[in-house]
Formats: C-alpha cells, structure tokens, sequence
C-alpha cells in the first residue's frame, strides 16, 4: 500500500507513520528526516535547505521531488511505502502523481491547542531520529529507545512554530481538497490517545485486528 500522511506539523504524521511502518512491514519515508540527515552529514543539498528548515520555510520543490523520487526507486519501497511530510505544496503532489500510484492519504486532524502541545515538548533522538513528548520521557535528554542524544529541534521553538503553522496553512491546506476531489482521502481527527488515534487510523484505511 502506497500512502501519504498529511496534516499540520506536530499532529503526529511520523509517529503514526513509524508504528504503522512497523506493523506492515513498509517503510516511512520522512522527507524532513531525509533533509536533516544531509545537513548532518554537510551534503550540497543539506546546506541548501538548512536556511529554508531554519527560518521555517519549504525547502524548494525541486529539491525535494528529486529526493523524494529517487528514493522511490529503492528496493525497499516495492512492497509500499509511507510518505511523511510529502507532498506540501500542489505542485509536490502533481509531480508525484507522475511517478507514484497513491492508495490512500491519510489527512491527521488536531486542534490548534494539542499541536502546539506537541511542537513545543516535541523531543528527536540525533542518532536514530526517533521523537518523544517530554511527558513521556524520564531524561529529556537521553533517547529511551537508543541512548542518544535527545534535542529540542530549532524550528521547534516558538518563534518559528508560528511561521510553520502559517506555510502549513497558506502551502499545505490544499492539498486537502486536491485529495479530496481524487477520492484518496481519508480524515481522522487524533485527539484521543496515542492506542486509540492509531487504531482510527487503521480502520480509515480498512485494515481489520
Ligand atoms: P518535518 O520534519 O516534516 O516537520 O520537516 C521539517 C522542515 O523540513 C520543514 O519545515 C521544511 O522546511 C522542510 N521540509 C520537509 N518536507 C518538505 C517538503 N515536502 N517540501 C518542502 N520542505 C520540506
């Protein structure tokens, strides 16, 4: 099953993509993943997007299609795949629809006041890029899962929350409707718990116990 997670940052698109990748055996393909990886690693493409990620802007649409469809190509993406945070914008998902047969978007739906909950406690491991809720955590800064470092995302931070939540709103809303009108998509509000928002999930997309 080829599948996009859509929604605000902060809803919970790459934590609900990492537990369904694991229940189905299919990779979660986190494109803000991918772009931190290469400012990691201090590739062309990483220093071109690290202002973008910083001043909380899209990265351009060039970039990321060109990372997104050659990753699509990878062996492991044969069974299905999930895309996490792409598309973005419209033209994102046309190119998209050029090279992927999508079966389901899966449009995650929070209130304004539990994704800033979520952004502001929002901790990511450096090392396996994991993210917890400091309300889960003992040590906000060891990872529980791998012993890595655990930080506070810069984009993260108040100030520029703002600005995502605002691209979101101007960039990214629209894609709901481009969705809508192919038939592909499927709304779950995620207000409950993390069990509960995840079962919803995998009923919106007819997968039974
Ligand atoms: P995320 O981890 O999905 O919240 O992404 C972090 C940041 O990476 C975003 O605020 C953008 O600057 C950039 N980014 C991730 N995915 C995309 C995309 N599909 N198009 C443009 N920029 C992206």
């Amino acid at each position: 099953m080829n599948l996009i997670f859509l929604g605000p940052p902060g809803v919970g698109k790459g934590t609900h993509a990492k537990l369904l990748m694991e229940e189905m055996n299919i990779p979660q393909i986190s494109t803000g993943d991918m772009l931190r990886g290469n400012i990691r690693e201090g590739t062309e493409l990483g220093l071109e997007a690290k202002r973008f990620i910083d001043a909380g802007e899209l990265v351009p649409d060039s970039v990321v299609i060109g990372m997104v469809k050659l990753r699509l190509q990878a062996p492991d993406c044969s069974k299905g795949y999930i895309l996490d945070g792409f598309p973005r914008t419209v033209a994102q998902a046309e190119a998209l629809s050029g090279f992927a047969k999508i079966d389901a978007v899966v449009n995650l739906i929070a209130s304004d006041a539990k994704i800033m909950g979520h952004l502001t406690g929002r901790r990511v491991c450096s090392r396996c890029s994991n993210t917890f809720h400091t309300s889960r955590l003992k040590d906000e800064k060891v990872c529980p899962d791998c012993g890595g470092a655990l930080i506070h995302r810069d984009d993260d931070k108040p100030e520029t929350i703002a600005r995502r939540l605002e691209v979101y709103k101007r960039q990214t809303e629209p894609l709901i409707a481009h969705y809508q009108e192919t038939g592909l998509l499927r709304n779950v509000a995620v207000e409950s718990s993390l069990e509960a928002n995840h079962e919803a999930i995998r009923g919106a997309l007819g997968l039974t116990a």
